[in-house]
């Protein structure tokens, strides 16, 4: 990945993609303090760039350090890096994070530093996956509570939670991982949130309470009422999901994803899914595929 064409922002230049480089004594890659955000621009055009900017922002200041650059600054170096690489439909990384002049835990003083990446990336899971729904297998590791880890922060230290359990997934055969949280409640997958159709006709979905509340996870809740779909916000506990109708993931990445599969629990994408896939799809500006996904 370090080895390719192109462009990456970096403290505010424009440099080659392989001299876009860190120090090894850099204290983010000691003690995970960086942050970071995920974007997806759709024709040109940055996904909800400003929630993205104002997460990043929020993210590092719950992490104790200020980024150095204003957000009108940070949206504008995004659409620049896409301008750059000629991205149209891609997908945006912009990175907050300490530097390396001091090595410890401590580490006031340092650096902030901010970079962003760019390019194209058409599908988070393989079209006949998204078709079929993907396959999901409980993870043995939860997301902590708020008074164990800033949750709250798209921080890269709450990530080493989820590469594990999103590698025991896929080494098991599966395409992603689903969390519970530190109270034994179903939370998350790795990259994306949840949501359940259950038989009373209710979109239900965990209260993000210990984990992001995803911008996509937001557009959809929007998108679900407005096609008269209503949405629950609870804690939802593993047992209940044998009960569900339809199952799907929201994120960035993932856009909207039906699930198949649970472990041993099996769910077959129906009517309020691809409808919310339309209404995503036509929200971002893409032409509907939910036809294909179908098929
Ligand atoms: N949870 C986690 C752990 C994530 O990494 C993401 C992706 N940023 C999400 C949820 C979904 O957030 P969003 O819809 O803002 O991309």
């Amino acid at each position: 990945f370090d080895d390719r064409d192109g462009l990456i922002w970096y403290d505010g230049k424009m440099v080659s993609w392989r001299d876009a480089k860190v120090h090894v004594l850099t204290h983010a890659l000691h003690y995970a303090s960086s942050v970071f955000e995920g974007e997806r621009s759709y024709g040109g055009k940055i996904f909800k760039l400003d929630e993205h900017t104002d997460r990043l922002i929020t993210s590092a200041k719950i992490l104790g350090f200020d980024i150095p650059y204003s957000a009108q600054e940070i949206n504008q170096a995004c659409r620049d890096i896409c301008a750059a690489n000629q991205i149209v439909d891609g997908y945006v990384r912009p990175i907050a994070w300490r530097g390396s002049e001091m090595m410890g835990v401590s580490a006031q003083k340092n650096t902030i530093h901010l970079a962003i990446a760019a390019w194209p990336w058409p599908s988070y899971f393989s079209p006949e996956a998204r078709a079929k729904g993907i396959r999901l297998k409980m993870s043995p590791w939860r997301r902590p509570a708020p008074d164990t880890a800033p949750v709250h922060a798209k921080a890269a230290g709450l990530y080493m939670i989820c590469t594990l359990s999103k590698h025991q997934a896929e080494q098991d055969g599966f395409h992603d991982a689903l969390m519970l949280d530190y109270r034994g409640q179903v939370a998350e997958a790795t990259g994306a949130n949840v949501f359940f159709l259950m038989p009373d006709g209710k979109l239900h979905t965990p209260t993000p309470d210990c984990f992001l509340d995803g911008i996509t996870r937001r557009t959809v809740i929007a998108l679900a009422k407005d096609a008269g779909i209503e949405v629950v916000e609870r804690a939802i506990l593993p047992g209940e999901m044998a009960d569900a109708r339809e199952v799907f993931l929201t994120g960035t990445a993932a856009e909207v994803t039906p699930v198949g599969v649970i472990d041993d629990l099996t769910f077959t994408p129906g009517e309020v899914t691809f409808k919310l896939i339309d209404a995503y799809e036509k929200a971002v500006g893409k032409a509907p595929t939910s036809a294909e996904a179908a098929a």
